[in-house]
Order: C-alpha cells, then sequence, then structure tokens
C-alpha cells in the first residue's frame, strides 16, 4: 500500500518530499523517510510513526539538504512497524523506498546471505536493495542493474531508487504498485498517486508495468525491460489542488461527505442524454447489455456494499441475476463464468489487489468485464474490457464516502439502462428514475443540513458502547452492512449489520440492557416487518435509533432516537440514508479522539492481498 515519491529540481528536495508525502498518507502511516542527495552524499532521515513524527526528528536533527531525492510513508507488511524497518533501505550502493510486496523474498535472502550480504531489516524491501547492489556491483550501471533485478522479483512493485555514483539521477521502476511521473519546469517528480504532485505540476505520465523512469537534469526519461526509450503520452490531471486539500474542514472525510452533492451531479450528469441513462462513452450500449445473462459483482469493503445496493436495484429493475462476491474470495474458488456472464469490478482507487486478480480471472474465463472506478488511468481502468469512471475526485480519508455516493450513483445508471435495454422498463419509466436520481444530490445537502447536529448528538450516545447492531430489510439491509463498516473502521465500536428477520436465529442472543441498534427502516413494504423486528430487541432492552422517511408514522416506544430523511421512492433511498450512517460514524470517531482520516491499521489503497 505505502505512498512512495521521488524529486529532482531545483527546491528545496526535503520540503518538497514530506509535501508529496503528506498527500500519501492516506496510503500508509506506520512509518516515514526520506533520502536526499547532500553534497554528493546520501542523507536519510525515518522514523516510525506518522510524517508528523519525522518532520519533527528532522527540526531537531535537521533536514536533509539538496535538490534530489525519494521518500516514503509506510503501511508494513514485512517487519513491524519500526525505526529500522521504515523506508529507505540501502545496500552499498543503492537506497531504495518500496511499495508492494516481494513475493519472494525468503529464497532471494538466503541466496544474498549466502553471497555475503548481511541486512538490518526484516522487510522483503531490503532484499530489493542487497539485490540491485548486487547487479550494480556486476555492471556499474544503473538501469541495467534494475532490469535484472526485476528479472529475479516476484511480487507487486513500485520502487523509488537512488545510486551513491549517481547523484544526479533518481531512478524509478513499477510492476503492478501504481506509480507515475510528474513532469514540471525545470523539475520531475514520482509518485503513488495524481494529488502528490498537484501542488507543483499536472502534467505525468503513467508508468506502465515493468516500465523505468530516469529523473535528471534534463527531465525525465523512460525505458522498457529492454532498455528502449519509449516515447510516452503526457497526461494532464483534471483534478485541482483543493481537490487535495481540506479546504478549511477540520477532517478530508467530513470535507468529502459535504462534497457528495457534487460528486453525484458530476458523476451522473454526462451519463444522461435526452433524459435518458446513456453509458454508450463506456463503451457500453444496448446490444451489449442484451448478451448479459447474469452479473457477477466483485469488489472489497465499501465498494462490495455499493455491489449489494446495486444488486438489489438489478435484479429488481432488469430481471438479471446478480452475485456479489467479495474480490479475495472470488478469486480462489472456481467461478463458473462463461461470454454472457458480466463481471463488475468497483474500486475506488482501481488498483485494490484482489479486485485486479478477480478481473483478470475473470478475462480468463471469457467472462465481458466491466470497471467502475474512482482513479484515471488506474490498472483496473486499464485491464478491465469496458469502464465507467465515477467522477469523485480524490478521496483521501481512508473511510469511503463520497466514493461509495458515486458507485451508488453509477450502479442505479447501469440498472436503469440494463433494464431498458432488455425492455422491463419503459422509456418513460426509465425517464422518471433519472429525474429522480436527478434530485438526489439536493437532498443529500438537505439531510447534510439538518441531521448533522442530530447525527453528532446520537453518535454521543454511542460512543460508549463496546458493540452495537444495524438492522435492515432489503435495501436498508445493504446499507446497514455500509453503516456498521464505517463506524468500525473509525471509531473502533465493534458493530454488526444484520438482516433484521434474522436477529432472532441467533444474533439476538447478544442484546443487552442499552445495547444501541441502528435499525434502517426507509422501505415502505418491510416497514413493518422492520418494525416488529425493531420491537424485539425494544423488549429486551435495546436502545433504538431508527432512520426512517419523514412523515411516516412510528408506533410509540419503538424508537429512542429518530433520523428522518426527505424522501424519494424506496429504490433509491440509499443515497439519502447512508448520509447520516457516515456522519454518526464521523462524529463518533472524533469524539472518541481518534485520528478520524487515518484509522488505525488501515490504509486506503489496498495493493496488497
Ligand atoms: N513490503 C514493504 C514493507 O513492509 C512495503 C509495504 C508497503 O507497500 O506498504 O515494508
Amino acid at each position: 500500500m505505502c505512498g512512495i515519491v521521488g524529486y529532482y529540481g531545483y527546491r528545496d528536495c526535503s520540503d518538497v518530499l514530506v509535501d508529496a508525502l503528506s498527500k500519501l498518507e492516506y496510503r500508509g502511516y506506520d512509518s516515514a523517510g526520506i533520502a536526499v542527495f547532500e553534497d554528493g552524499n546520501i542523507k536519510i532521515a525515518k522514523s516510525k510513526g506518522r510524517l508528523s513524527d519525522l518532520v519533527k526528528k528532522m527540526e531537531k536533527t535537521g533536514k536533509p539538504k539538496g535538490i534530489a531525492g525519494i521518500g516514503h510513508t509506510r503501511w508494513a507488511t514485512h517487519g513491524e512497524p519500526s525505526d529500522i524497518n521504515s523506508h529507505p533501505h540501502c545496500g552499498k550502493n543503492v537506497t531504495i523506498v518500496h511499495n508492494g510486496i516481494i513475493e519472494n523474498y525468503r529464497k532471494l535472502k538466503d541466496y544474498l546471505i549466502s553471497q555475503g550480504k548481511t541486512f538490518v531489516s526484516d522487510t522483503d524491501t531490503e532484499v530489493v536493495a542487497q539485490l540491485l547492489d548486487f547487479y550494480y556491483c556486476r555492471h556499474s550501471d544503473p538501469v541495467k542493474a534494475i532490469i535484472e533485478t526485476t528479472e529475479d522479483l516476484e511480487g507487486s512493485f513500485a520502487l523509488a531508487i537512488m545510486f551513491n555514483d549517481y547523484p544526479e539521477y533518481i531512478f524509478a521502476l513499477r510492476r503492478e504498485s501504481p506509480l507515475i511521473v510528474g513532469v514540471g519546469e525545470n523539475e520531475s517528480f514520482i509518485a503513488s498517486d495524481v494529488p502528490a504532485i498537484l501542488k507543483y505540476t499536472k502534467n505525468y505520465y503513467l508508468l506502465e508495468h515493468n516500465e523505468i523512469a530516469v529523473l535528471g537534469r534534463y527531465g525525465a526519461k523512460i525505458y522498457d525491460l529492454h532498455y528502449q526509450k519509449l516515447q510516452k503520452e503526457l497526461k494532464t490531471a483534471d483534478w485541482d489542488m483543493d481537490a487535495a486539500e481540506k479546504c478549511g474542514y477540520e477532517h478530508f472525510m467530513i470535507k468529502e461527505i459535504n462534497e457528495q452533492p457534487t460528486s453525484v451531479k458530476t458523476t451522473v450528469l454526462p451519463r444522461i442524454k435526452d433524459g435518458m441513462p446513456t453509458l454508450e462513452e463506456c463503451g457500453i450500449d444496448d446490444s451489449f447489455l442484451c448478451g448479459i445473462r447474469q452479473i457477477h459483482i466483485v469488489a472489497c469493503g465499501t465498494a462490495m456494499h455499493a455491489g449489494v445496493v446495486g444488486k438489489y436495484a438489478i435484479e429488481k429493475l432488469a430481471r438479471v441475476p446478480v452475485n456479489v462476491e467479495i474480490a479475495s474470495e472470488f478469486r480462489y474458488k472456481s467461478p463458473i463464468l462463461d461470454k454472457s456472464d458480466l463481471v463488475i469490478i468497483i474500486s475506488q482507487s482501481g488498483e485494490t489487489a484482489d479486485s485486479l486478480a478477480a478481473l483478470k480471472l475473470a478475462k480468463s474465463l471469457g467472462a465481458k468485464t466491466l470497471g467502475i472506478v474512482n482513479v484515471k488511468g488506474s490498472s483496473i481502468a486499464r485491464e478491465a474490457e469496458k469502464l465507467i469512471y465515477t467522477l469523485a475526485g480524490p478521496e483521501i480519508a481512508v473511510a469511503s464516502t463520497k466514493a461509495y455516493m458515486v458507485q451508488l450513483s453509477v450502479m442505479y445508471l447501469f440498472a436503469f439502462r440494463l433494464a431498458f435495454a432488455k425492455g422491463k422498463i419503459s422509456q418513460s419509466e426509465c425517464e422518471n428514475y433519472i429525474k429522480l436520481l436527478n434530485e438526489i444530490p439536493d437532498k443529500i445537502s438537505e439531510v447534510i443540513e439538518n441531521q448533522l447536529e442530530n447525527s453528532q448528538y446520537i453518535a454521543s450516545k454511542l460512543i460508549n458502547s463496546d458493540s452495537l447492531l444495524y438492522i435492515g430489510r432489503g435495501l436498508d439491509y445493504a446499507l446497514s452492512m455500509e453503516g456498521s463498516l464505517k463506524l468500525k473502521e473509525i471509531s473502533y465500536i465493534h458493530s454488526e449489520a444484520y438482516a433484521a428477520g434474522e436477529l432472532k436465529h441467533g444474533t439476538i442472543s447478544l442484546v443487552t440492557e442499552g445495547m444501541p441498534v441502528i435499525a434502517v427502516a426507509t422501505q415502505d413494504d418491510l416497514f413493518d416487518k422492520t418494525i416488529s423486528n425493531i420491537k424485539e430487541v425494544k423488549a429486551r432492552g435495546a436502545t433504538t435509533i431508527v432512520v426512517l422517511k419523514d412523515g411516516v408514522e412510528l408506533p410509540s416506544d419503538v424508537a429512542d432516537y429518530i433520523i428522518s430523511l426527505p424522501k424519494t421512492i424506496d429504490l433509491l433511498m440509499p443515497m439519502i440514508a447512508c448520509v447520516p450512517l457516515q456522519l454518526m460514524a464521523y462524529y463518533s470517531a472524533l469524539l472518541r479522539g481518534n485520528d478520524v482520516d487515518k484509522p488505525r491499521n488501515l490504509a486506503k489503497s489496498v495493493t496488497v492481498e
């Protein structure tokens, strides 16, 4: 996961590296480190903990001074978070930072030890440093050493590399883990993700697998593994710098919750033509849709939860069967797929390792594939046969909010068009769904305005609980899963989402006096049933929080707290009802004094299995 950066230019390199890393901290924050050429020698500063700990350390010890260097913010996979295991790691002639996992590191390490190399850390990364050194000693050519090293490595990696003998250059390599090369005036950058460089330039090259970048006085050059220079297309980021800044909000998460109405508009509007949903620009026409017999939505975490909502919408409207699968499970079972199956992969980053592997598997089995991805040019975006971008802009907070919301938007657009293409809904019905979808952004704004304080108040009632339940039926259950995950991720309060009708088959035994139960009851046809289930937990002492539509009558003695929401059709209610669940999670985390944007043990872009 982790974020890597590199710089060659004219500015104070330490400052640039720290600034760029601060935009990548969502990728990992176990430790941070930088290496800079200072008067021709490599100076390293690294520290366990947050980037701020590294900055504090450098305030005492002095920051390395120079114009070329590399940096890292870590999400440990091999070796505990510690000063020693922090990147950069060194061989005699090289210093590197690494994002990813070297799967055959054990074998390589044994070999290198037999060749007299010694190791100081527990990381897989140090093996790469020593191997580079090994080949560099043989060739004295950095690029050749990189090429040979790459041939020996198995796994996923993005590397930024400095060779002691080449203080005028920074090298980088990409396989699987993402990497871009930023191109400015008399300066160039390496970064795991675009927000890191937006302050300096919007122009960048996207490195493909097995491409090597060399930054130097002349700018950036890119080579393949045959040492052939490549002409790459220069891309321009359409995200502005504000997207990567908090802009007055206390946390990225609350900023991103507030951005949801705009994100939905930005994602939905370009996909509407003459009042009808159209996905033709994404290469999805009605004949493609008509050929789909079964759908598998494969994703992880929040994106998988968006898929569960998608399943309800697609099955209800288009009558096409949908399985929702966890990517890490899907990839290791024997999925039964053929060319009439569509596999939809949903991922904010487009780099989620398990989802990417699932996509490759689906392709190899002959299924049609569709990626729903937020980050342009990401691996899933490039691998999927069809692609719909969610246009949320960068999401920085680890706990996803606006990306989930736009994933829902795309699920609905897709369900509407599929249902129309299959002749299950008429044009006027389809137009009506679009009209209602277009009204959602205003309703989200209304919820943020009207439910902010209420959510904060209810959060204050949750924060001393050890555990709580989210219950709902149908789409309310689908949403409960996401509400529960959001709370767990950032407040660290245990919670479970349960299908309300299933509770009495075991889990209701957990309900004791005062246990909070958040019941989502926005579906008219299931309302009475859900109310009965709420009464069941209430009778056993639960403190109940009921999320429902404005104007719906609730029997007395059912709810201790009520969250009342603007109405739309039941099918679209998850887009509205998810907002107070996000807000309650946010305020619970805040009131418990947690680091909302960077919850413990988590990183945003899960590029390892
Ligand atoms: N495997 C490396 C480590 O544990 C890098 C991990 C990462 O990409 O976050 O240090």
